[in-house]
């Protein structure tokens, strides 16, 4: 079971990854409008929320998806992140695992206890394109942050990361399809040349979802959402037996 955190919901689209955002294809399903950011009624502390015997619901030594549901360093949460950050602080005994496309926000956003970061945040940041990544991963690697990932989501086209991994401040990448109605192309080409970097330069490599619009060996798959997960498990795993004995 993964364990999610979403202090607030909802963002803003400042990207291309952004256009086919399974935020607003999953709000507009509910009639909600993905463009209205609100902080959560009922789920803002859920990381310090008690059962009866007073032990936390959420149990030590997990990584919790935080922001996932928006981005958590959107102008709009401003007013609410110190209070977030607290709450992560208090909590070191869990890891909080934190995507974000604006990085170039992340220095006006951090705590004034960060100093080199704290130990128990890992920032992922969120590329799906060369462009993008040759724009952020500059600022990202200046950035203090005591783990850093690379989310290559929703992948549109192939990426060369190896002026980024050679510097041994990146962790792990993962790779994932565009889901949903009107998904982009993922091509496990792209996908394979990704884990061939990360292989040169000792960086962890997963490939978390496949895409609803996926292809493999010059065929395209239509995959249901359910099935991405499993598939892109399956393609992960012929991926490790290939390259490996390579
Ligand atoms: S930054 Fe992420 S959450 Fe926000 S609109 Fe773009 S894809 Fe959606």
């Amino acid at each position: 079971m993964r364990y999610q955190w979403n202090p607030w919901h909802g963002c803003k689209k400042c990207s291309p990854g952004c256009k086919n955002c399974y935020i607003y294809y999953l709000d507009k399903l509910r009639d909600k409008d993905a463009s209205k950011i609100t902080k959560s009624k009922t789920n803002f502390y859920m990381p310090l929320k008690k059962d009866r015997k007073g032990e936390y619901k959420i149990p030590s030594g997990i990584e919790l998806a935080t922001c996932f549901t928006s981005d958590f360093f959107l102008k709009e949460a401003d007013e609410w992140r110190e209070e977030a950050w607290k709450i992560i602080k208090e909590r070191c005994d869990i890891t909080f695992l934190i995507p974000t496309k604006r990085i170039e926000r992340f220095e006006k956003c951090i705590p004034k206890d960060w100093k080199e970061g704290y130990e128990n945040v890992i920032i992922a940041l969120t590329c799906e394109n060369q462009e993008k990544a040759d724009e952020r991963l500059p600022l990202f690697l200046n950035c203090k942050i005591k783990h850093r990932y690379i989310f290559a989501s929703p992948l549109l086209e192939n990426i060369d990361f190896s002026n980024y991994l050679k510097t041994g401040k990146i962790e792990r990448i993962s790779v994932g399809g565009e889901s949903y109605e009107n998904a982009r192309l993922c091509d496990f080409a792209w996908v394979k040349n990704i884990k061939q970097t990360c292989d040169t330069y000792h960086v962890k490599f997963d490939f978390h979802q496949t895409g609803s619009n996926f292809k493999k060996d010059g065929k395209i798959y239509r995959i249901k959402h359910h099935k991405e997960y499993e598939q892109a498990n399956k393609a992960r795993i012929i991926l490790e037996n290939t390259i490996d004995k390579n």
